[in-house]
């Protein structure tokens, strides 16, 4: 079986990470057909469109897209993205790694965010001079299709081990229609597969994280609390390179680094191509590839433990160098 991997580098260190997360995947013994795709802000600067239809339908139509990141055309590149693949669920793990300075080292979680409504999907109004509102949507199909993907998670043990089933973080207790529905049907869902599912008032959660956040394994939110308190984890596990992310549809996915274009270090080949790396693993375990998932997450931590590091982790390695570290460990 040949999967077809739409590669979409984009701006900034996109073009140097993605790359390595390529050769890490070319190491494995697994067929890939990589078909590049332009989008991002030189692709706006060469064509006017920051998202060509030629990408859009190129990751629409692929097994699996891996995305680098895109400058000030962000928001034109990846949302689009996101809907070509038809994501309904955006995983995020902040993990601490043995080695790596870390504001709480035992962080180990996971988010599964809500991707395609809450605030994200409103629409915003200009109602006066003095007033602006926004709707916010919720419907229980998309709460419970996040809640059936996060049973099957946990059940399939792709959750940290130190927690059986999933956290359900919300703000019921104000929002009672939207989050209140959210709430009661990701909590139904969990009692009708028999996952053990607890709930934490969303501004409680993000007080108790950095406390203590052995407490927590995987933790499912709606769309804009799930972007803010996964920020909030991926500060106590030491760095922006290191945070992969995954878009995942129901027969397409979309994979990306946390981290954006680093316009401060671009073009210097010292980009840490963990964060990339670690989208590619996510990329191969979605396939099917669980083992060389696996594999390639203990290579990279291996690295990181004793391995050469690039500059965020306070070495002085380049991209290339960590790169190959891996793809040896490998
Ligand atoms: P963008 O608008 O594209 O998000 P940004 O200026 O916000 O750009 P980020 O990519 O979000 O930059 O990175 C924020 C900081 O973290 C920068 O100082 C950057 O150098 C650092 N950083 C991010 N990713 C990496 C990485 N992979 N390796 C090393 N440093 C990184
Ligand atoms: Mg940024």
């Amino acid at each position: 079986m040949t999967y077809e991997v739409v590669v979409i580098e984009g701006d900034g260190i996109g073009q140097e990470v993605v790359p390595a997360a390529v050769a890490v995947l070319e190491s494995l013994d697994i067929d890939f057909e990589f078909a590049t795709a332009d989008a991002g802000d030189a692709t706006k600067e060469a064509t006017g469109e920051a998202l060509p239809a030629a990408t859009y339908e190129a990751a629409a139509n692929a097994d699996a897209t891996l995305f680098g990141a895109a400058g000030e055309t962000a928001a034109d590149v990846i949302l689009p993205l996101r809907e070509a693949v038809g994501s309904f669920v955006n995983i995020r793990p902040a993990k601490a790694y043995p080695g790596v300075d870390a504001v709480r080292p035992e962080t180990d979680v996971v988010f599964l965010r809500e991707n395609t409504e809450g605030v994200y999907a409103g629409h915003e109004d200009r109602l006066s001079e003095d007033l602006s509102t926004l709707t916010r949507v919720v419907t229980s199909s998309a709460s419970r299709e996040l809640a059936e993907y996060a049973c099957e998670f946990v059940a399939d043990g792709r959750g940290p081990d130190h927690r059986d089933g999933f956290t359900v973080a919300h703000k019921a207790n104000v929002m009672r229609e939207t989050d209140g529905r959210f709430r009661n049907e990701v909590l139904s869902v969990a009692d009708e597969h028999g996952v053990d599912a607890d709930e934490e008032l969303m501004d409680a959660f993000a007080t108790k994280l950095p406390l203590d956040p052995s407490q927590y394994g995987v933790v499912v939110c709606p769309n804009l609390a799930g972007d803010v308190l996964s920020d909030l984890a991926a500060g106590l596990v030491g760095g922006l390179g290191l945070l992969p992310s995954a878009n995942i549809g129901h027969d397409n996915a979309l994979f990306e680094p946390v981290h954006g274009t680093a316009p401060d270090i671009a073009g210097e080949g010292i980009a840490n191509p963990t964060a990339a790396i670690l989208s590619a693993a996510m990329l191969v375990e979605y396939l099917g590839h669980v083992e060389a998932g696996r594999r390639v997450r203990d290579a990279v931590e291996s690295v990181l433990s004793d391995g050469p590091r690039t500059g965020d982790l306070g070495g002085s390695a380049t991209t290339d160098e960590v790169t190959a570290a891996v793809v040896d460990r490998l």
